[in-house]
């Protein structure tokens, strides 16, 4: 490996003249300037302006020199504002001049145009300079966007982060700091690499900092110089290269570098995960520049100083960026990145007072503290402190945080074209038809609302003008929504209300805790039969069922695993007083319990309706009620209906984008072997750990009973409370459930995969084992 540069070439003042006027035209008075390996002229004064005459080292190869020069040439059709030098063409047209030496090795020449002003190192900057060296940046690599030459592939430069590892002998140079290089290196190679090279690639410039800007006297930058550094690679290293030179000069490091990042992304988006990988990369510039520079000096020997004080690195850098707290750090720039909501530094107590005037005097929120969270990527949640949490609660996001799939089909809509359903348009009709198809053709008519709490109060409302009748039946712990005629079909919601007159409550299937243990025979049929004593009670007080509502998943009953027969024999029951069945699919739907898309499924019944919320737009708010043509014409009949919302363009969009992932990632069937997987460890940690009385669940939805003893099954309710922070300490998020608060609910993205898996049972465990 070759670190210092020799062969500087050497010509006679004469030959050079000969070179500008002979093959450039060049007139004017010849300077000599600095270059650690080139020889380099200000020519000035000249006809034509003033122009750098650039005469090569030996040891550079003309393919690059070729290449930078085709850069500028590409740059100037492409981006002909930016302040960027022109290439000089030869008197024969030709951009490089081969000029013999002495020991006849040749020399390629080239000029490129003179930009006025001083170089940025020398200037003192203000922190809105750095947001327009950002934007510079960025700009630069935009105009370089489709550009390629060979040499610039693969070419292994050592500057070039990647090439870090090749750097791994040398970090003896860094003193106290080498036990930490040595990981860095290990991580770098391990982890980090991998993910840059999934990162947008392109040719870029790579060596943005203030030895290679020019500002001109009104302080705007006036021209970006040195291309010689260009590399094909991932876009983002512009940026964080710059992030790591910069360093030197200011006191506020993280102000610069927010200011980088705002210019830059103001430019160019940056993605998520180039986000997360911007303190690393610009830690392994930081090294490969300290790494670099140290083994030049010692192997300059009397030179050593001279090339130290060049200015390129220094451990105080180093140590100085090492004290920053790398997840803060993140969390700024992301927000600098528009990324996240800017974070504003408040503690927790400052937003939760805060928050108790705006959300009243009740501010639930999960957690003591809570998660002040910033962002989300698949399975994951990070906070404002930059802790990664495994996502096993929430249900809404299917396909994953942020999917991108599901975040571009919004936001290519939301450009085109956004308005309701009193107007014709593919996406609602696509969307609808293939809602239809996916319940075999069953249930067809769609009504577009916005939230799983509409979705059942449509439902409910059509239910009421089929069959006239007034009744309504649903499990004893059960919860569908906040309307008015919804919150009254759900008592796990009624905290102090008592159930009203025309809803009747029916056993939960609870096989584990409930009045008919497993192994009873006939059980589905014997929890069934207590829709008869509902049915019997309606009609004691002159009513009869308009509609049975059943989650399919049974989650706030406390995830209750589908009991062979039940639901049919409770539908069937319903069916025969005159009632139609709902079947409620905002947390069950969408290949929740695997192996169908649909929670019903698992029942071998067909549904009146079926109603679904939640996962149908990952995120975006999206309801829909299916049901039979006729239920819906009837139902309009009656009423006017419209949502405004309701089926607009971007919720189609989004909703048809969710079942394409869906469709195209295998995830139903996923979340049966993945679910599998993630079951048996849970029935693992059973037989280790006493106070797991009980693990239930389907495809990738899961109750954890705990209890204090399996004879008396007497809860365990605090520990639940507990276990749930422990499983927060060890990076995985879950909730509570069930009537008594003692089932460990988890329901994470159907993107869950088998090493998810792995990671969130030994991340329980651990946490069990500290209860
Ligand atoms: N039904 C079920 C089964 C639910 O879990 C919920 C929400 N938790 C709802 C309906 C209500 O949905 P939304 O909050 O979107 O109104």
């Amino acid at each position: 490996m070759k670190f210092l540069i020799a062969n500087r070439p050497d010509f006679p003042m004469a030959a050079v003249e000969e070179l500008a006027q002979g093959e450039f035209g060049l007139t004017g008075k010849l300077t000599e300037l600095y270059s650690e390996r080139d020889l380099n002229f200000r020519v000035s004064g000249g006809d034509q302006g003033d122009f750098v005459l650039k005469i090569s080292n030996t040891l550079e190869e003309s393919a690059l020199i070729e290449a930078q020069v085709q850069a500028l040439q590409f740059l100037a059709r492409t981006a002909p504002d930016l302040p960027l030098p022109r290439v000089l063409l030869g008197r024969a047209g030709q951009p490089v001049v081969t000029l013999r030496g002495k020991d006849g090795a040749s020399h390629t020449c080239f000029a490129l145009s003179w930009l006025p002003g001083s170089v940025v190192s020398d200037a003192g900057l203000q922190p809105t300079d750095f947001r327009d060296i950002g934007r510079m940046i960025a700009r630069v690599e935009q105009g370089m966007r489709g550009f390629f030459h060979p040499a610039l592939g693969g070419r292994g430069l050592l500057w070039d982060v990647r090439e870090l590892p090749k750097l791994a002998g040398k970090t003896h140079y860094l003193g106290a700091h080498q036990d930490w290089a040595d990981q860095f290196i290990a991580r770098f190679a391990s982890n980090i690499l991998p993910r840059l090279e999934k990162l947008q690639a392109q040719v870029i410039h790579g060596d943005i900092h203030g030895h290679n800007l020019v500002l001109g006297p009104d302080r705007a930058i006036s021209g970006v110089i040195d291309f010689g550094d260009m590399v094909h690679g991932p876009r983002i290293l512009n940026l964080t290269n710059a992030l790591a030179d910069f360093l030197h000069d200011g006191p506020d490091t993280l102000a610069i570098w927010s200011a980088l990042v705002e210019g830059y992304a103001g430019q160019r988006r940056i993605e998520p995960e180039e986000v997360e990988l911007l303190v690393d990369l610009t830690l392994a510039r930081l090294l490969v520049t300290l790494l670099i520079t140290m083994t030049r000096a010692e192997e300059a020997g009397d030179q050593a100083d001279y090339i130290r004080d060049a200015g390129f690195g220094s451990t105080e850098g180093l140590a100085a960026v090492l004290a920053l707290d790398a997840g803060k750090v993140t969390a700024r720039l992301a927000g600098a990145a528009g990324l996240s909501a800017p974070v504003s530094g408040q503690s927790v107590a400052e937003m939760m007072a805060r928050r108790g005037k705006v959300m009243g005097g009740r501010p639930y929120v999960f957690y003591d503290p809570p998660l002040h969270l910033v962002r989300g990527e698949g399975v994951w949640l990070i906070d404002v402190d930059g802790r990664r949490y495994m996502d096993l609660y929430n249900n809404v996001p299917i396909v994953g945080h942020c999917n991108p799939r599901v975040a571009d089909a919004i936001a290519a809509q939301t450009r085109i074209l956004n308005t309701n359903t009193r107007y014709l348009g593919e996406h609602l009709l696509d969307y609808a038809e293939r809602l239809g198809a996916l319940t075999g053709g069953a249930l067809t008519a769609c009504a577009f609302v916005n939230s799983g709490s509409e979705a059942n109060d449509i439902a409910w409302r059509m239910a009421r003008a089929w069959t006239g009748n007034r009744g309504a039946i649903t499990q004893e712990f059960a919860y569908h929504g906040i309307t008015e005629a919804i919150d009254a079909l759900s008592p796990s919601a009624l905290r102090a209300a008592k159930t009203p007159d025309h809803v009747r409550t029916v056993l939960g299937p609870d096989g584990y805790r409930g009045p008919f243990k497993h192994g009873t025979p006939d059980l589905g049929r014997r929890y069934a039969m207590d829709a008869d004593r509902a049915i019997r009670s309606l009609a004691e007080a002159g009513m009869k069922p308009a509609a049975v509502i059943t989650d399919s998943a049974f989650l706030t009953n406390g995830v209750l695993e589908p009991m062979p027969g039940y639901v049919a024999e409770l539908f069937a029951r319903i069916r025969a007083a005159g009632g139609l069945c709902i079947a409620d699919e905002v947390q069950s739907g969408f290949g929740r319990m695997g192996d169908h898309f649909w929670g019903y499924q698992h029942h071998g019944v067909t549904p009146d309706f079926v109603t679904i919320g939640k996962p149908a737009g990952n995120g975006h708010p999206i309801g829909v009620v299916l049901t039979r043509p006729e239920i819906l014409d009837h139902f309009l009949e009656q009423t006017a209906f419209f949502s405004t919302f309701g089926g607009n363009n971007v919720s189609c969009a989004a909703g048809l984008a969710v079942l394409d992932e869906i469709r195209d990632r295998g995830l139903v069937d996923s979340a049966r072997d993945v679910g599998g997987r993630f079951k048996a460890g849970l029935l693992r940690l059973r037989d280790r750990f006493p106070i797991i009385g009980d693990v239930r669940g389907m495809g990738l939805v899961f109750g954890m009973e705990l209890v204090s003893d399996r004879q008396t099954l007497a809860p365990a309710q605090g520990q639940t409370d507990r276990l749930l922070g422990l499983m927060r300490d060890e990076g995985i998020l879950a909730g509570s459930e069930g009537v008594l608060g003692n089932i460990v609910k988890m329901r994470p993205p159907l993107v869950f995969t088998a090493a998810d898996a792995d990671f969130a049972l030994a991340a329980l465990e651990r946490a069990l084992a500290q209860l």
